[in-house]
């Protein structure tokens, strides 16, 4: 369908409304583009938050994934870390005690061991372990009443001396086992030194053959196998006293901050020591009654973990930070592009409006000239046919009937061409210079009842009026309103030869007010659907029709923010519905 535009007739217009006119026009194309770029600003908006989130979001739960899991892997290896520094110790002191066990049953074994011993015997016992290690400082032997019978080393005066009482000889002479290894003790000069026994028989009397150790010698070891940072290692006994510790840190025999339980292999304890969150890792050795403590603070422990956290963190947000920006570009080039497409779409159907409004301006001028030249040529001739009558040359009848005639034709052409520039005049008033809120049902009875009086009288046409009830009132000037619907009816009878049916609905359809007029006539052409509301298109010959109710029409309506549809099934007949807004604020009106 096609809605005439009322600044076709701006010609017609006093200088001030035209002007109003074009800025009703510029308003409008203003309120348009300010719309299409609301609409990408929200667009673009929607899109960016939308791709950042459905990407963030996955991407932020995923790190958190891999953040938990590494933080786990990377703590559980700093465990097994120190767990394993503490299974290597484990077995260096191990191998390290079972050594110097093995050294002194080396020289008890000896088939040329005699008892008691010689001094020079004992003396080469010393030479023979200190060649293994040099962390023997004496040895003595002991026989089965606990007399020490023979000595080597820096204090000969212990030689006699009675270590019956002695705890680790009663364990060594009550026990299954054949060998011992003392706790720690301090001598005369609170030097550090545990103590190495084994137990054999030799012709037939039970001998013990002890020797004194340095437990630098131990720390020295426990020093030689420590990896990594801050990794502190030492030994304590069941009661938690240091055997073998950092002089820096503590002397043997002093309490550790730490008792270790019972354990068959490695285990890990947490506490704080000296303030600092600690790891353990402990584990009790199999040839002394000692157990084995690898401690390293957590910091240090886990500061792998920390820096790889750290890495990983950051290298995560610079990509998300990096995929956002891309994301962000990328997304406002392509709305920039679409907002040009559509500005220059916008462009393009300005000028096809102007294109077109060209082609209505010529086709409106052809159409007036040529309404108005019908009558104009009329007048003309039969003027001159009056102007003949009166020339005796031509010898016609004169008389004042054959006189009245041609008057009556001149007045019918004068009243034709008075017509149409009526109506021509009507299509420039449809401006609503004032309105008011106008019940439709009223006009639209009105209108009816003004009809059913004169040119609906003549025919056989059922007129039906259904109105809706509640029907909100349209701001809206009457007349060109009753107009309107004058028009619309009077063609609905026009197209109804003999007799038929004129209904006329009035509802309400979303936020519009909608006027049916359906008649039960000829119908429309599908090829004349275009072209009827262009002005002096008429089917009605005859100089019965104008061509201009419909544009009319169009052109109030459309000026009340409203438009016509029209629907026709020819041989069934035609509905126009008129859809007004009943909210609508028409700029012309203030
Ligand atoms: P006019 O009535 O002077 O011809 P209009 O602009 O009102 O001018 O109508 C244009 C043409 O549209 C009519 O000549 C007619 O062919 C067609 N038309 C309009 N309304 C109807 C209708 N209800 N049924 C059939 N044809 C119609």
């Amino acid at each position: 369908m096609r809605v005439w535009d009322m600044r076709l007739l701006q010609d017609d217009l006093p200088t001030e409304k035209r002007r109003t006119e074009h800025i009703y026009d510029y308003v409008d194309s203003e309120e348009n583009r300010r719309r299409v770029d609301q609409h990408f600003t929200k667009l673009q908006r929607k899109l960016i938050i939308g791709l950042i989130i459905g990407f963030l979001l996955p991407n932020a739960l995923l790190s958190a994934y891999f953040h938990y899991q590494f933080t786990h892997t990377l703590r559980d290896s700093a465990i097994l870390s120190l767990e394993s520094v503490a299974d290597n110790q484990k077995n260096s002191l191990d191998l390290y005690l079972r050594e110097r066990i093995g050294n002194l049953y080396n020289l008890l074994l000896n088939p040329s061991a005699t008892v008691p011993p010689t001094q020079a015997t004992m003396d080469g016992y010393l030479r023979s372990l200190v060649r293994f290690h040099d962390g023997f400082i004496d040895v003595g032997l002991i026989d089965a009443k606990g007399i020490l019978i023979g000595y080597a080393g820096p204090t000969p005066e212990q030689l006699g001396q009675d270590f019956s009482d002695a705890p680790w000889l009663k364990q060594l002479l009550n026990r299954d086992t054949s060998h011992i290894i003392s706790d720690s003790y301090l001598d005369s000069r609170r030097a550090a030194h545990f103590t190495v026994a084994v137990r054999h028989v030799i012709q037939g009397q039970v001998y013990v053959l002890r020797a004194t150790l340095d437990p630098d010698e131990l720390y020295l070891l426990l020093r030689s196998t420590v990896h990594g940072s801050n990794v502190e290692s030492s030994l304590v006994n069941a009661q938690g006293r240091y055997q073998v510790v950092d002089p820096k840190i503590a002397t043997a025999t002093d309490q550790a901050p730490f008792l270790p339980p019972a354990t068959e292999s490695v285990a890990i304890h947490e506490q704080d020591i000296e303030e600092t969150r600690t790891l353990i890792a402990y584990t009790w050795l199999t040839e002394a009654p000692w157990s084995l403590l690898v401690s390293q603070p957590l910091a240090v422990a886990q500061s792998g973990m920390y820096q790889a956290r750290l890495i990983l963190t950051i290298s995560l947000v610079s990509i998300s930070l990096l995929f956002c920006v891309i994301i962000f570009f990328t997304i406002r080039k392509l709305m920039d592009d679409a907002r040009r497409m559509a500005e220059k779409g916008h462009q393009l159907q300005e000028m096809l409006a102007h294109a077109s409004k060209l082609a209505s301006i010529g086709e409106l001028a052809a159409g007036v000239a040529h309404e108005i030249n019908n009558p104009l040529a009329i007048i003309m001739a039969t003027s001159g046919v009056v102007r003949d009558m009166f020339n005796p040359e031509f010898d016609l009848d004169n008389s004042p009937e054959a006189l009245f005639k041609e008057l009556d034709v001149i007045d019918n052409a004068a009243t034709r061409a008075k017509g149409i520039t009526k109506k021509l005049q009507e299509m420039g008033k449809t401006r609503m210079p004032q309105t008011e809120p106008c019940d439709i049902n009223a006009q639209v009875e009105t209108v009816l009842a003004r009809l059913k009086k004169v040119e609906l009288k003549s025919k056989a046409i059922d007129v039906q009026f259904n109105p809706a009830e509640d029907l909100p009132p349209i701001l809206a000037e009457a007349e060109p309103l009753r107009q309107v619907f004058t028009n619309l009816m009077l063609n609905a009878a026009d197209a109804i030869s003999d007799k038929g049916i004129i209904t006329v609905t009035t509802a309400v359809q979303d936020s519009m007010v909608a006027i049916t007029i359906a008649d039960t006539g000829r119908g429309i052409p599908p090829q004349n659907l275009e072209r009827i509301f262009h002005p002096f298109f008429t089917t009605k010959g005859g100089g019965q029709g104008t061509g201009l109710g419909l544009s009319i029409a169009a052109s109030i309506v459309k000026h009340l923010g409203g438009v016509i549809k029209v629907n026709s099934i020819v041989g069934r007949g035609s509905t126009f519905t008129v859809l007004l807004p009943h909210n609508f604020y028409c700029p012309l009106d203030t």
